[in-house]
């Protein structure tokens, strides 16, 4: 090949190198044009999917609050909050008009970004020297802010001036401005919010800017949607709870439907004369498994109790959470023999059981039988009650089956019955006295003296000058008095269980009138005298199996003569119990010191007794309560 050859040969290869380079750039334009277009589409996409997650997430958290029953109010917090840093809002908050005696006001639901509004309410401090939630806020008076909420319209205005003196029309408008200028919040932007289309409250949104663009006020639209979702949600939600039959926590039935299907199932056994059998349980030393293991560790064991339940239990039983770590089972057709039977295999079951870190666990259980020990619910769940706590004082880990009223002794009566009052908060003692107060009672014997010292223990929280040892020495003159009287033993064991209990309804005085160092108004007095009736009714009617005693203690400060109260009633119409009560009660409360009087010897104090013969007691009652005194008590 000649060198021409080679030269023109070159040349045709340079030409093709040329045409397709030129070709190629022509191709890499294109893709590069079109890698652009998918790039935004991309990025729109990203964007998109971006904020469907968001949502998503949102949504999500937004359930999982409410299924740890947060309340609204920490669910729009956290929504509120996911708005701070973003577009340099400085805070944002929900307010509600809400209404009271005392007319509309404006009420902050939720709130965000603790950081900058503690910042901003630090300077708030400063220049007003209060909190923003010191005071009464009220919706301001400002048409454009009425109508955009009238109108269900976004309003953004520079105003804060007129925003905040509306909230608060007391502040003084100089202080306000240079706050404002402090703080260096230029704008704020409102926008109304509706749940099922009724406005609810609105989004307000504090801004360090001094514009804010049409796509911004989209997005804050599209914001408060989800806020609004969340309220509707919050809304459904509660609906369905309280529709709801089951313990989200074990599956098993709630209290709800525990007391609807008891109901159902005595009818039903009224009806074909059928015997039903009520387990309760309750398991052992969760306290200690909580404060060792965590309180994640309590759930595990309570849901490990659900387990055994949910495996003994026959298809037609309902096993039921009460709440905590109680547990009702209801077996249909069972009598007291099948249910000891029951409880004492689920007993066993649930002391097999091995978890995790915390090992075996314990339950204590009570058996009660519709138509065999009562016939009526509510007597039949506090007997349950009671036979599982008494399985709880002979050492835990076992069952009880209920006894009838007549087997049970008065000291027995006494316990329940003071584990009833305080466990259901009849009267206003602390909870930590009250935990230990049960605690005591339930860990005590029957027959024990230990129940006079937490009687004891019981009145001194409202008398501060009862004597430690009244409460027992009043009950054996009451008995001693009651025998001279010829009064059987159930009645005697009636008067013993009204002498712990006749003066509870003094819980419900204000302690200033008992503490009260000048003699007691008119008013006073009015008040003191309620106490009988107050006590009898209000806090003991409720327990079914003491309801013999409440006529006697709200008997118990009427007169032989009739001058007494609340009845005026006299003679014999007062129940011999009540009147062994009151002149058992005088004489005692003579020989405390009292705030207007120093105390009285025992002697001043009988002889007072003698004195009011036939007066506020029968002379007879009288003479019988000197002897007793001064002979058994010497
Ligand atoms: P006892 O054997 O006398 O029943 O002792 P206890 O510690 O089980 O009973 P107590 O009544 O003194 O305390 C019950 C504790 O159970 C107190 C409460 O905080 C805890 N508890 C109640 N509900 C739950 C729950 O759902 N989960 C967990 N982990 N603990 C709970
Ligand atoms: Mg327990």
């Amino acid at each position: 090949m000649g060198f021409f050859d080679n030269i023109k040969n070159f040349k045709n290869k340079l030409d093709q190198v040329e045409s397709s380079v030129y070709s190629g750039k022509q191709s890499l334009l294109e893709v590069y044009e079109r890698n652009a277009k998918l790039e935004a589409e991309i990025a729109l996409r990203t964007k998109e999917l971006d904020r469907a997650n968001r949502q998503m997430l949102t949504l999500q958290h937004i359930w999982d609050m409410m299924n740890s029953s947060k309340p609204l109010s920490s669910v729009l917090n956290a929504i509120v909050n996911s708005l701070q840093g973003d577009l340099g809002y400085m805070f944002s908050f929900i307010v509600k008009q809400m209404d009271d005696d005392n007319g509309t006001y404006l009420q902050v639901v939720a709130s965000s970004g603790e950081d900058s509004k503690v910042k901003i309410s630090n300077k708030f401090l400063q220049y007003f020297n209060c909190d923003l939630s010191d005071y009464r806020m009220q919706f301001p008076d400002i048409k454009e802010l009425k109508d955009a909420v009238a109108n269900n319209t976004i309003y953004k205005s520079r105003d804060l001036l007129s925003l905040v003196c509306g909230f608060v029309p007391a502040f003084r408008k100089d202080r306000v401005a240079s706050f404002l200028q402090e703080v260096n919040i230029k704008s704020y932007i409102l926008v109304p919010l509706t749940s099922k289309q009724v406005h609810f409250g609105s989004l307000l949104v504090f801004s360090s800017r001094e514009d804010t663009s049409d796509s911004e006020l989209n997005f804050l639209s599209l914001f408060a949607k989800q806020i609004e979702l969340a309220i509707t949600i919050a809304d459904l939600f509660q609906a369905v709870k309280e529709q709801a039959v089951t313990d989200s926590m074990t599956g098993l039935y709630n209290r709800r439907y525990f007391e609807e299907f008891i109901k159902k199932e005595a009818v039903r056994s009224n009806r074909q004369g059928q015997k039903f059998t009520v387990i309760g349980l309750d398991l052992d030393h969760l306290k200690q498994i909580n404060d060792v293991y965590g309180h994640n560790y309590g759930d595990i064991a309570i849901k490990a109790i659900a387990e055994v339940l949910k495996s003994n239990a026959r298809s037609i039983d309902v096993a039921a959470r009460m709440g905590g770590e109680e547990f009702n089972l209801i077996l249909p057709g069972v009598d007291s023999a099948g249910g000891l039977v029951a409880a004492e295999r689920i007993r066993k079951a649930i002391e097999a059981v091995e978890l995790d870190k915390i090992g075996h666990i314990t339950a204590s259980l009570g058996v009660a039988t519709y138509l065999e020990h009562s016939e009526d619910i509510e007597e039949l769940l506090e007997l349950t009650d009671q036979a599982m706590y008494e399985s709880k004082r002979n050492g835990r880990n076992r069952v009880t089956v209920a006894k009838p009223a007549y087997e049970t002794s008065w000291q027995e009566v006494a316990i329940n019955t003071f584990i009833d009052i305080l466990s259901k908060h009849r009267i206003p003692l602390d909870e930590t006295t009250s935990m230990m107060f049960i605690k005591k009672l339930q860990e005590m014997n029957i027959n024990n003296e230990k129940l006079y010292q937490v009687a004891d223990a019981l009145v001194s929280t409202y008398n501060p000058d009862h004597a430690q040892g009244a409460v027992k020495n009043k009950v054996q003159i009451a008995s001693l008095l009651a025998k001279r009287f010829d009064l059987p033993k159930e009645d005697i064991d009636k008067l013993k269980i009204a002498v712990l209990l006749y003066d509870i309804g003094n819980t419900m005085l204000p302690k200033e009138i008992l503490r009260k160092t000048e003699p007691l108004t008119e008013e006073d007095k009015m008040s003191i005298k309620q106490h009988p009736i107050i006590g009898a009714r209000e806090i003991l009617k409720p327990i079914s199996n003491i309801v013999d005693i409440i006529p006697i203690i709200e008997k118990h400060h009427e007169n032989w003569n009739g001058t007494g109260y609340p009845g005026q009633i006299s003679g014999e119409n007062i129940p011999i119990e009540s009147q062994i009560i009151l002149i058992i009660d005088s004489y005692f409360a003579l020989l405390e010191k009292r705030p207007y009087r120093e105390a009285l010897s025992k002697d001043e104090a009988l002889k007072v007794i003698e004195e009011e013969a036939d007066k506020k007691w029968s002379e007879r009652l009288a003479k019988e309560f000197i002897a007793i005194v001064r002979n058994d008590l010497e």
